[in-house]
C-alpha cells in the first residue's frame, strides 16, 4: 500500500446535518493535494446517524475512514483517539462544521515543507461570523492562557493545526489525562509557523459546545498548565491572616480601654469570611487531587469500538440497523 503523507482528523459529534457538506468540500480540497491521504473520521458516540453516513460516504470515497468511540468522550479525547489511529506522515486536525476551511490544508502543509517547520497553526485571522459571546469568551480565554502558559500561545489559534509524524508520536507518548492541545502543542517546542483564515459559519446543525464544555475546557486548561489556582489560595491565606492580624492589635486596644463592645456582627462576619475562604482552598486543592487521582487510575479517556480501517471489508458497509458491527473491546487504546 502506498503510505499515506496526510491525515485529516476529523471529530464528529451528532455532525450528520454538516456530513455531506462536509464531504462535498473536503474532497476536492484533499484530492487537488496530489498526494496519498486519509481522513479519520472520529464519530465522538453520536446519538444520530453519524456513523452510518460516513460508512456509506466511505463506500465511495475510499480514503474516508471511520473510528467509532463507544460514548461521547468529548473533543479533544476524539482528537486523542484520531491522533493515536492517523497513519500520515502528517496529521492535520479539522473541525467537521466548516468552520475551519479545507482548502487552507493545502496552504498548511505547503508551509510546513517549504519551511521546514513540525507545526502549522491556523490562526482566526476574522471571527465576525462567531457570535459576540463567542468572540469575548474566547478573546478573554486566550489572553490568560498565554499569561499562564507563556507567550508562546498563538492567539486565536483553536484544533485547527498541521502536526508532523513526530510531533504526533510525542503527542502519543504522554500520559496527559485531559490534553488541551492547543496549549499543549505549543509547549513541546517544536519549530511552528502560522497560517491565517477566516473562520467562517457553522455549515449545518448546532454547536456541540454549550457553555458548561466551554467552561470545563477553560478549566482543563489552567489546571493542566498552571498551579496558579493554588497559589491564589495560599494569597487568600495570607491576606486573611494579615487582615486578623489587625483585628487582633484592634482586639487588644479595644479590651484595655475597657470599652469592649457587644461585637456580634463582627464577629459573625469574619467567621463567615474566614470559613468561604478555607473552602475555597480546599475546593481548588480538591480539583488538583482529582486529577492526581484520575491520572492514577490511569483509565483510558475513550474507547475506539470499531475502525473502518482494521474492519473486514464486508463489515465495513453498514449492517442492517445502519450502525456498524462493534469490534472486539480488544480495540482499547
Ligand atoms: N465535538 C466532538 N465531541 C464533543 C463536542 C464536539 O467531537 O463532545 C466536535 C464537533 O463535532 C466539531 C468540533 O468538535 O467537529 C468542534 O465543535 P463545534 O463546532 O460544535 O464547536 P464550536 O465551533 O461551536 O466552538
Ligand atoms: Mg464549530
Amino acid at each position: 500500500m502506498q503510505s499515506i503523507v496526510l491525515s485529516v482528523v476529523v471529530p464528529m459529534y451528532n455532525e450528520e446535518a454538516v456530513i455531506p457538506a462536509l464531504v462535498d468540500r473536503l474532497r476536492p480540497a484533499l484530492d487537488g493535494l496530489g498526494v496519498a491521504y486519509e481522513v479519520v473520521a472520529v464519530d465522538d458516540g453520536s446519538a444520530d446517524r453519524t456513523a452510518e453516513l460516513v460508512l456509506s460516504r466511505g463506500a465511495e470515497w475510499h480514503e474516508l475512514r471511520l473510528v467509532q468511540l463507544r460514548r461521547n468522550s468529548g473533543h479533544q479525547a476524539a482528537l486523542t483517539a484520531g491522533l493515536h489511529r492517523a497513519r500520515g506522515q502528517w496529521v492535520v486536525s479539522i473541525d467537521a462544521d466548516l468552520q475551519d476551511p479545507p482548502e487552507t490544508i493545502a496552504e498548511m502543509l505547503r508551509t510546513a515543507r517549504d519551511e521546514g517547520v513540525d507545526v502549522v497553526y491556523g490562526v482566526r485571522s476574522d471571527r465576525s461570523t462567531d457570535t459576540p459571546f463567542k468572540r469575548h469568551t474566547a478573546g478573554a480565554y486566550y489572553r490568560v492562557m498565554r499569561r499562564l502558559v507563556g507567550g508562546d500561545v498563538p492567539a486565536q489559534a483553536g484544533d485547527f493545526r498541521l502536526l508532523s509524524r513526530e510531533v504526533v508520536d510525542v503527542l502519543k507518548a504522554l500520559p496527559e489525562r485531559a490534553p488541551v492541545y492547543r496549549l499543549l502543542v505549543p509547549s513541546l517546542g517544536f519549530a511552528s509557523a502560522t497560517v491565517p483564515y477566516a473562520r467562517e459559519k457553522r455549515a449545518a446543525g448546532e454547536t456541540k459546545y454549550p457553555l458548561r464544555k466551554m467552561v470545563a475546557l477553560a478549566w482543563d486548561s489552567a489546571a493542566n498548565f498552571s498551579a496558579a489556582p493554588l497559589r491564589l489560595a495560599t494569597w487568600l491565606g495570607v491576606t486573611a491572616f494579615l487582615a486578623c492580624l489587625a483585628l487582633m492589635v484592634f482586639g487588644v486596644i479595644v479590651w484595655s480601654n475597657g470599652t469592649v463592645i457587644p461585637g456580634w456582627t463582627s464577629l459573625f462576619l469574619a467567621v463567615l469570611l474566614l470559613s468561604a475562604v478555607q473552602l475555597i482552598c480546599l475546593g481548588l486543592l480538591g480539583e488538583y487531587v482529582a486529577r492526581i487521582y484520575r491520572t492514577v487510575q490511569s483509565r483510558p479517556t475513550f474507547h475506539i469500538g470499531f475502525d473502518s480501517a482494521s474492519a473486514p471489508s464486508a463489515s465495513s458497509a453498514p449492517s442492517a440497523s445502519g450502525i456498524p458491527q462493534q469490534r472486539s473491546p480488544a480495540a482499547v487504546r
